[in-house]
């Protein structure tokens, strides 16, 4: 495993490359290591279309890739990348590999249906909304996802919701929910982001954004430990932050995109409401507050 000291000077280079000199490497990698899952959320496309699965030799050259082009930060996606297994290997397997590649954050979205039991990772886990809300979208799995978050191998575990019009009414019911666990570190959200006529039915609508940007921006100020910055908060809500972003991409057995699958289609990117992508903006433009975001983030 590489030490603290290498991976903040690495940091530090990177910092400096990208900030003062500008330039545009990636360095946040995610991989939808498979399609497979064992739920049904109506607002989700990907899950079991038989397109996206990684045998372990090819999550082992796409880890290679993308430490070789500069990446290290990393998450896994799916799909439910608990589910994964490739020749008996399973997700233990493949984060024990990006460590020994020298990855520094390694980051799990997970349904949180499984037993969270791979060491060395930080796991973030959707919840889709308090109990009676979220079983309305993933139904009977609410306590088991707690039961789990309790026995995980780590406790830098956070809590994602996906906001749409199903559960957009209850952001501060649910944030006092999730924090009343005391399981969490942070409450982490996005806005369904998806086409057009998805949007039209279960999404905020872009005119409704700015309220629902202002209410989880209170939360935060009332202390619930919402992953939000002062200026990711202020591009969300006024939606002119700048993208594509260039540092982040996402490897799926047939392409690596940059920002993420929907590169090629504007009319998803102009109404983007991934937080995460708002968050790496911010900092790209040196703000000091999504500079801090991240550091609470990602230390120890
Ligand atoms: S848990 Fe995730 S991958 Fe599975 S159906 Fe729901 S949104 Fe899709
Ligand atoms: S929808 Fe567009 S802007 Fe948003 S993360 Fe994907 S590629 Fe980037």
């Amino acid at each position: 495993m590489k030490s603290k000291s290498k991976m903040w000077l690495e940091k530090a280079v990177y910092a400096y490359k990208t900030l003062v000199l500008r330039q545009q490497s990636p360095w946040l990698v995610g991989i939808v290591i498979t399609d497979k899952c064992n739920l049904n959320c109506h607002y989700c496309q990907s899950k079991n279309c038989g397109e996206y699965h990684f045998t372990w030799p090819m999550v082992c050259q796409a880890l290679d890739s993308a430490y070789q082009r500069g990446c290290r930060s990393l998450y896994f996606t799916g799909g439910e990348p608990m589910l994964w297994r490739s020749g008996g290997k399973r997700i233990h397997d493949v984060v024990a590999y990006a460590q020994y590649l020298g990855f520094h954050e390694i980051f799990v979205f997970t349904n949180g249906t499984f037993p969270l039991d791979t060491p060395d990772c930080h796991f973030i886990v959707t919840i889709d909304g308090p109990k009676a809300v979220h079983e309305t979208i993933r139904p009977g799995t609410y306590d088991l996802i707690l039961q789990n978050v309790r026995q995980a191998a780590t406790k830098t575990i956070f809590a994602s919701i996906t906001l749409g019009r199903q559960n957009a009414d209850c952001i501060e019911e649910y944030a006092r929910e999730m924090s009343t666990t005391g399981l969490f570190r942070g409450i982490s959200f996005n806005l369904l982001t998806h086409w057009p006529e998805m949007i039209r039915e279960h999404g905020i609508p872009p005119a409704e954004r700015p309220a629902i940007m202002d209410r989880l921006w209170r939360l935060k100020q009332q202390g619930y430990p919402i992953v939000l910055s002062k200026a990711a908060w202020r591009a969300l809500r006024h939606n002119n932050w700048k993208r594509p972003i260039r540092q982040i991409q996402l490897v799926t057995n047939r392409r690596v995109f940059d920002c993420c699958r929907d590169i090629d289609n504007p009319e998803i990117c102009e109404n983007c409401g991934y937080a995460n992508c708002v968050e790496v903006a911010q900092i790209l433009a040196l703000r000091p507050s999504a500079l801090w975001q991240v550091l609470k983030m990602t230390g120890n």
